[in-house]
């Protein structure tokens, strides 16, 4: 699993620490009671239920890989509630919510429920034969009903979850990407570069005469010339290549694995694709573009601006066209 980028990390890793902290400081009172007591089984698992949420909390610490640490944090707690119940007996019943809760906080909604709904089925043979009928019913009734709660509760967080993620990383007009998250995109593709040194492309675009488009014609007509031709070069792109919308009317595909050879038959298939467009009934909407190809130790920003350099050489060149950049 990749390391996920440092921005979201500390926030992402945050409950998982929290709640693997949570787990061993909760857990070593009753571990060393049970050394002193000398009940050694007791003690031995208690002992291993710490050890594996210090474990567990120090390799989020060091690698940030929460995904693969959550689901183990989940599975801990879950199993150490079960084990305990079984070992010790019903009066560690109790443990079980604060598991069921662990899991909807670490895992994915339906990840979550499996696991709750696993526990619950391991527990009903034990809670018939060790508590009467009134008392088991109510236990499981208890639980299911926190597990809805929880499952509501997550299914909500992980919906607006996605939401932001949607508001923040693409364009409301055309759907595309936004500019933050061409950032991301190149940040991304920089680091792949530096380990495999796989070449990629830029290719930036810039409709031409814009302004007198909106003039003659409206902004309303403009928006949805933007709309039109963010849809004519994602269908012409490849599944790895990806669309941003970086300025008014300007747009940058990240031509990811491909070096300036295969990029520029690409800006030469976009700029030829929206001309034969007849987008506007009375004139020709035509587009320039400026095609670069990463160099080694280069910034987003300076790739960025060599395709720029290379797109105003287009313009000046007459438009309705494209040059690459040197
Ligand atoms: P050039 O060929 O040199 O690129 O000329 P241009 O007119 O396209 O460039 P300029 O930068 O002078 O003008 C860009 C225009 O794009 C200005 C504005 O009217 C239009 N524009 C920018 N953002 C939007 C938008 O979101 N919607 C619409 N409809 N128009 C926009
Ligand atoms: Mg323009
Ligand atoms: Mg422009």
């Amino acid at each position: 699993m990749a390391r996920e980028p440092s921005a979201r990390h500390t926030l992402a890793g945050y409950l998982p620490l929290i709640l693997s902290a949570a787990g061993a400081l909760g857990v070593a009172p009753f571990a060393v009671m049970r050394w002193m007591t000398g009940d050694w089984l007791i003690a031995t698992i208690d002992s291993v239920i710490v050890t594996g949420f210090v474990f567990l909390g120090t390799y989020i610490y060091h690698t940030r890989r929460i995904r693969l640490a959550s689901i183990a944090i989940a599975i801990l707690c879950v199993g150490g509630a079960l084990v305990t119940f079984y070992v010790r007996g019903p009066q560690q019943i109790y443990w079980t919510y604060p598991a069921l809760m662990a899991s909807f906080y670490l895992l994915k909604p339906r990840e979550a429920i499996a696991l709750t709904l696993s526990m619950t089925a391991v527990l009903v043979p034990e809670l018939i034969q060790t508590f009467n009928a009134f008392e088991a019913t109510t236990v499981i009734i208890s639980i299911l009903v926190t597990t809805s709660f929880a499952f509501a509760f997550s299914v909500v967080n992980s919906r607006q979850h996605d939401e932001l993620l949607h508001l923040a990383t693409k364009d409301p007009l055309t759907g595309t990407g936004n500019r933050r998250a061409l950032l991301a995109k190149l940040t991304e593709v920089i680091a792949s570069f530096d380990r495999s040194n796989s070449p990629s492309s830029l290719v930036l675009l810039d409709i031409d005469h814009f302004k007198e488009v909106n003039d003659e014609h409206g902004h309303t007509i403009g928006d949805q010339i933007l709309q039109k031709i963010a849809q004519i070069v994602e269908l012409r792109i490849r599944l790895n290549d990806t669309l941003y919308r970086i300025g008014g009317e300007e747009f940058v595909v990240v031509v990811d694995g491909q070096g300036i050879e295969r990029a520029s038959k690409l800006a030469e298939q976009l700029r030829t694709l929206i001309e034969a467009n007849e987008l506007l009934p009375d004139r020709i909407v035509t587009i320039s573009l400026g095609v670069a190809e990463l160099r080694a130790n280069e910034s987003p920003e300076g790739w960025v601006h060599r395709a720029d350099q290379a797109l105003y050489r287009a313009k000046r060149a007459g438009r309705n066209t494209y040059r690459l950049a040197s």
